[in-house]
């Protein structure tokens, strides 16, 4: 049998959609709202978000857009610091979701605190007036300047990496006189996607420092040695787009412990427990993340019962949610291009963004809803992929959707929750500028960040 030759099974598969599509939704025009920004709504069958209609944001800023719902934004930002706040945890807001200068704003109008991971990250918050103190820094290479930035501004927590990070920090701090307050970033063996988490020894992988290994204790000692760094907690993140406390519970039980070891080896009480984001939204309809007060109230009460188990006092809490707060407050309004019947399979509608404003379906296979945003379509629901204008076939925005089977060239649609990790993620691929990000609000919008131009592109291109 030539090594090109399949079994009969696995070449039929080869043809077929790999997947079974979902059944169409019972109502094409209808907005989840647990799925669309808070504020979203159709009024005279268009979509409108903050009070005012696509259509003419896309008039006046063009498409691809991205469209930020800032009250709710807030208000998510708030939910989390209220349930938090009240336990006496800290809430940090993750950048890396979405950072411009008017959110790291509203984050700090907000009460809560901003992590950083670059020195890219460091510089919008410090323009946008984040006091250093609420800041903390993430990554695991730091490079000398970020790190030497950092202590030079004073950033609140630094979060340890690596061995070779606690050299690096203690050099810099002592060259300038400072002694910074840091974490460790620990690797509980703890990994927790959606529904799932795996507690077997997750350490072949870059960040942190493994607690089964013995480097967390290993960077905890020699942390405690240096005179000019201050250990003041432990930090863990186990995952991403998390739907329950399994992880997190499993985590929190082995930093406590860890914790304890600390004490009877060094006789030190560290008084912080960060335990990193990865709190869930919903991408589409079925999706359903807790609520931040039910977040908060578990994983209280784990510390609490892990604690008073090992007779430890209680740490002070910290969170890091990105995705929960900037994810479902944005959407991205995209022109409808070419649409291409495959016969007998899907209708293929291109957009004019795609893999550039939305890496996350190639990257990960995310889920994403998305809607005919302009007006209410007239025809049956369509088997559809909403696709980019780049030069790829894994250019998907949207894996499976329906649209009506009267969408045409020049309508507008909206692609849901795409608040976090699409503008930040985005890139210049195939020389397509970038597209603004919009805020709205009480009928009003404004330009967070502006559209780049073919301008911008060869400005920067200088040979
Ligand atoms: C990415 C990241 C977060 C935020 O994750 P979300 O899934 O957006 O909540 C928080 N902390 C750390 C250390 C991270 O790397």
């Amino acid at each position: 049998m030539s090594r090109y030759a399949h079994p009969a099974g696995q070449r039929h598969a080869d043809v077929l959609p790999e997947d079974n599509p979902p059944s169409p939704p019972a109502d094409l025009d209808q907005l989840d709202p647990r799925v669309w920004p808070h504020t979203a709504a159709r009024v005279g069958g268009e979509i409108t978000v903050g009070g005012i209609g696509v259509t003419a944001l896309a008039e006046e800023y063009g498409t691809p857009l991205f469209v930020l719902d800032e009250d709710d934004f807030r208000a998510r930002a708030r939910d989390y610091r209220n349930a938090f706040a009240d336990a006496g945890a800290d809430v940090y807001y993750a950048g890396k979701a979405l950072l411009t200068k008017a959110v790291a704003r509203w984050v700090m109008e907000e009460g809560l605190k901003l992590d950083v991971c670059s020195g890219g990250e460091l510089a919008v918050a410090l323009a946008a007036g984040v006091p250093a103190e609420r800041i903390g820094m993430h990554g695991n290479n730091k490079s000398e300047a970020e790190l030497a930035r950092a202590v030079e501004v004073g950033v609140g927590r630094i979060v340890i990496d690596s061995f070779d990070e606690i050299e690096r920090l203690d050099r810099l701090a002592a060259r300038q006189g400072k002694v910074p307050e840091v974490l460790i970033r620990v690797t509980t063996g703890v990994e927790a996607h959606t529904h799932e988490f795996v507690a077997t020894a997750h350490d072949d992988q870059k960040f942190g420092l493994s607690l089964n290994t013995g480097a967390a204790a290993d960077a905890v000692r020699r942390v405690l040695e240096s005179a000019h760094l201050s250990l003041v907690g432990l930090h863990s993140h186990i995952g991403s787009q998390i739907f329950d406390m399994a992880g997190f519970e499993m985590a929190a039980r082995r930093l406590t412990e860890f914790l304890t070891l600390v004490h009877t080896e060094h006789g030190v009480l560290l008084p912080e427990l960060d335990l990193g984001g990865g709190l869930g939204i919903a991408y589409v309809p079925g999706d359903t993340p807790l609520e931040p007060k039910a977040i908060a109230e578990a994983l209280l009460d784990i510390v609490q019962h892990e604690c008073k188990a090992h007779d430890l006092p209680v740490p002070r809490i910290a969170v890091e949610p990105g995705r929960a707060i900037a994810g479902p407050c944005g959407i991205t309004v995209y022109e409808v291009g070419t649409i291409k019947d495959v016969e007998g399979i899907r209708s293929y509608v291109s957009v004019d963004g795609g893999m550039s404003d939305n890496i996350r379906t190639s990257l990960y296979g995310s889920e994403y809803t998305c809607s005919l945003a302009s007006r209410t379509g007239d025809g049956d629901p369509v088997l559809s992929r909403l696709v980019g204008k780049h030069c790829e076939s894994g250019d998907i925005v949207v894996r499976d959707l329906y649209l009506p089977s009267d969408l045409r060239t020049g309508d507008l649609v909206a692609v849901a929750a795409t608040g976090a990790y699409c503008h930040s993620m985005a890139s210049n691929y195939n020389h397509l500028p970038r597209p603004a990000v919009v805020a709205v609000r009480g009928g009003e919008s404004r330009t967070l960040v502006r559209r780049e131009t073919e301008e911008d592109l060869l400005r920067l291109d200088v040979g």
